[in-house]
């Protein structure tokens, strides 16, 4: 049976360090949500990721995600795909120490229909591994 696991909204994942990529389109859909126009939102909110091939989400003096506010993401309906996707389609070894993500067993169907709703994504129960930022 496939593990879903179920997210606290702990914020741990918007406050490590790393970079918090965007896939085409989130730039405009993120400076919409906030009623600004995409330029100024790359400029306000975003940098070089760490490999200098794109665009992330820039971070505080503290490391946390820019759009972090308190408990909340100020993009929540429209955080990128990144986001959305952890822990249950990437993650990374040793993530359960520092993510307080319940582990649901729960039958394929149900896995994917949780994972359509969390992110939009319609795929085999599964996912991949990888080391980031969440969000
Ligand atoms: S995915 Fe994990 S680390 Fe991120 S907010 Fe949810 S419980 Fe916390
Ligand atoms: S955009 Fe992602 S990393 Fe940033 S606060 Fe929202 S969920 Fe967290």
């Amino acid at each position: 049976m496939p593990i879903y696991w179920e997210c606290d909204r702990c914020t741990a994942c918007c406050r490590w360090p790393g970079d918090v990529r965007m896939e085409a389109g989130e730039a405009e859909r993120m400076a919409a949500h906030l009623g600004l126009e995409l330029d100024e939102f790359i400029r306000r909110f975003t940098r070089l990721n760490r490999q200098r091939s794109g665009l992330s989400l820039d971070e505080k003096p503290d490391g946390s995600c820019v759009f972090l506010d308190g408990d909340d993401c100020r993009v929540q309906p429209v955080k990128p795909r990144q986001c959305r996707g952890f822990p249950n389609l990437w993650n990374f070894p040793g993530f359960d120490q520092v993510c307080r993500a319940k582990p649901r067993d729960v039958s394929a169907d149900e896995w994917r229909r949780r994972i359509e709703r969390d992110s939009g994504v319609n795929q085999p129960a599964g996912g991949d591994s990888c080391a980031d930022r969440p969000g």
